[in-house]
């Protein structure tokens, strides 16, 4: 009898745990929500993200470029944070997104649906897209965000030009199959500023990548992007979160605009170089 209760009992704990952590899995980080003032990056290229999942507009007379989202519920930010620089949700014409990961995906059908917008992916994120994250090789198995339909597939060097904008479509996969990285110049004072969108090689946990790797080919995919962002012309780069590229160190609330707010080509490398040696260290762990 006694041991009857005591089972009853610790399989009550035990589902209260179960319960207490479920719930907390599924609360998003306050960094993910909460909100952030829009801001001007360098030139035409605009922050409209919250306060660490980052958004990023790139204007134009034509129409504007729009790059990612956050959660689901992150339109009227976005919206806002146009608005408070000026610019209307309604105009944006190309949707892109740097990683087909729920946090960055969420709000895009949304968007979709408000604005017309035609969304353009790589081709191994457009999968994941298409199918609100069901097929993604690591979080996959459920849908994840609403889907969104791909109207072009972009890859390595194409062009993306709206207006007087050139931004040029670098593949950066490994953290997703379809991971990618823009890149434009921006003229600002009589000076060029090499510009970079770029997604970081970060490895979700969980995930493997030469014994049983969460995709076939995912440790190549990684290697090529380390290489490719080592030898990249930077001056000032960004990336799908403000935390990975230092946006609160550079930019305070309110900070008047400087063109040289974001120029890092060093934090750049050491970002790179510190991500890879993590990749190195998994390899080397996993083949042990
Ligand atoms: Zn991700």
């Amino acid at each position: 009898m006694t041991c009857d209760i005591r089972r009853f009992v610790t399989l009550g704990v035990l589902l209260v745990l179960l319960i207490v952590t479920a719930s907390a899995a599924a609360q998003p980080p306050d960094r993910w929500t909460r909100p952030f003032e829009g801001h001007r990056v360098i030139g035409n290229l605009y922050a409209v993200g919250t306060y660490d999942l980052a958004v990023f507009l790139i204007t134009s007379d034509e129409g504007h470029i729009l790059i990612n989202t956050g959660l689901e519920d992150s339109t009227a930010l976005i919206r806002d944070n146009m608005n408070s620089l000026g610019f209307e949700l309604d105009d944006v014409e190309i949707l892109l997104t740097m990683q087909a990961h729920w946090d960055h995906t969420a709000a895009l059908a949304e968007i979709k649906e408000i604005t017309g917008a035609e969304m353009w992916a790589t081709e191994g994120d457009a999968r994941v897209l298409e199918d609100g994250g069901f097929s993604d090789p690591h979080f996959g198995g459920e849908e994840s965000f609403p889907p969104v339909s791909v109207e072009k597939i972009i890859a390595e060097g194409d062009v993306i030009e709206l207006g007087d904008t050139r931004l040029t479509v670098m593949e950066t996969p490994g953290h997703t199959e379809g991971s990618s990285s823009y890149l434009m110049k921006v003229t600002e004072g009589g000076r060029d500023y090499d510009v970079a969108i770029a997604n970081m090689a970060t490895i979700n946990p969980g995930k493997q990548l030469v014994v049983d790797p969460t995709y076939l080919g995912v440790a190549d995919d990684f290697a090529e992007t380390f290489s490719k962002q080592r030898a990249l012309d930077v001056a000032v780069w960004v990336s799908a979160h403000g935390s990975q590229y230092g946006l609160h160190d550079k930019y305070e609330r309110g900070q008047a605009y400087h063109p040289d707010t974001f120029v890092d080509p060093e934090g750049f490398l050491a970002t790179v170089e510190r991500l890879e040696s993590l990749y190195l260290e998994q390899v080397e762990a996993e083949r042990r």
